[in-house]
């Protein structure tokens, strides 16, 4: 069994797919040839933001607009400790500070009851508080109605992380419409994957759509070889576009299919260990089915227990962001973020994917059934 199958879903696009490829090694225009634009224009469209910048991977799109908006030394950015290392990784990748704050248990999505408080303690390091990453963790939005209020009073900009949470949605606004500017990555694993490394930007703010745009081509001006601020190579292939409008073309088809597969856990293991529970409103994308054991030892039983049977299962996060080595100068120790700290110490995350049959979760839940 896969943990993601991305094979059943190549066997789906793969004439249409090989066809646009062929027609690109044909043309000749390797890197932002006309799919990459096509492709930002349907994306904007999809989520409804006024502009979407692709680029080259998650950790660029997030990475883009801190350097579009000059974060640097002695500016702190708040996010959770409970994500991808990426998601902080870009703050100091800038010379800010990232400053973490707790999440909450039910949606493991960062608590906007702590965000004030990480604001003063970046206050009290000499820092400047200057931004906030919330992250859609396993592909559920942050709680942005709170988020954007407590945001407003402190006087920080939003960049929403939706690396894994293109397609979700909060009421009639889609992942990619918080904040000032939203990244997402086209990760092959993620629900939009390419096939290879990709992400992008989204933002209606103009003058950061430029901006955007510079910086993502070695920050140039109006002439190629004209230079008017430190940039990245962060462009997009045509390839990977190319994957991309493929499939997008069964991307809502397959949103469905993982909320059926997500349906079908829940409803033969509720009750047993903790569920995800979306709360009203929330339409995930479902990127990760993830679940808490009632402990570490019976999280270690049951990943055992389906490894033998052949079924493979994850931990994310095993390693909260503040006790990641590479943030050990940030000064954070354990017990610093209890809620994150037991959250990694119980959880696991099923086989998802839209391709997963009722058969097969029947098995993973009677494997699972037959050792708690
Ligand atoms: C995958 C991911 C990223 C980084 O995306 P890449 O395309 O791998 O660079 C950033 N944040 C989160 C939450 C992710 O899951």
């Amino acid at each position: 069994m896969q943990f993601i199958d991305l094979i059943s879903q190549k066997n789906r696009i793969r004439t249409s797919l090989l066809h646009r490829i062929e027609e690109i090694v044909d043309h000749g225009q390797y890197i932002m040839g006309p799919e990459v634009g096509e492709l930002e224009s349907r994306l904007a469209s999809y989520t409804g933001s006024r502009f979407c910048v692709s680029c080259s991977s998650g950790t660029d799109a997030l990475l883009m607009p801190l350097m579009a908006k000059g974060l640097g030394p002695g500016d702190a950015v708040i996010t959770t400790p409970f994500t991808f290392i990426a998601t902080a990784e870009v703050i100091s990748l800038t010379g800010a500070t990232p400053v973490f704050a707790d999440i909450s248990p039910d949606t493991f999505n960062i608590d906007p009851d702590r965000i004030a408080d990480a604001a003063c303690q970046a206050r009290d390091k000499g820092l400047d508080p200057k931004a906030l990453i919330p992250v859609d963790l396993f592909g559920l939005p942050a709680d942005y109605d709170r988020i954007e209020a407590v945001a407003d009073s402190l006087g920080l900009w939003i960049l929403e992380d939706a690396a894994q949470s293109f397609g979700s949605s909060l009421r009639n606004r889609r992942a990619g419409r918080f904040g000032l500017a939203a990244a997402t990555s086209f990760f092959p694993a993620k629900p939009l994957g390419c096939y290879g490394d990709g992400g992008a930007v989204f933002t209606d703010d103009e003058e950061l759509d430029f901006l955007l745009r510079s910086v993502r081509v070695h920050g140039s001006g109006t002439d190629k070889y004209s230079n008017d601020r430190i940039g990245i190579n962060g462009r997009l292939d045509s390839i990977q576009a190319a994957v991309l409008l493929e499939k997008l073309q069964i991307f809502d088809e397959e949103l469905v299919s993982r909320q059926r597969v997500a349906e079908a856990y829940s409803s033969r293991l509720r009750g047993k260990l903790v569920v995800p529970e979306i709360p009203e409103g929330y339409v995930s994308a479902w990127a990760q089915y993830s679940l808490l054991a009632s402990s570490t030892a019976e999280r270690t039983t049951i990943m055992d227990t389906l490894q033998k049977a052949g079924i493979p299962s994850v931990i994310y996060y095993k390693i909260p962001l503040h006790l990641q080595k590479a943030f050990a100068g940030l000064g954070y120790g354990e017990g610093d973020f209890p809620v994150t700290e037991e959250m990694s110490g119980r959880i696991f995350s099923l086989p998802m994917h839209p391709y997963l049959s009722i058969e097969e979760i029947d098995t993973i839940c009677s494997v699972i059934g037959s050792c708690i």
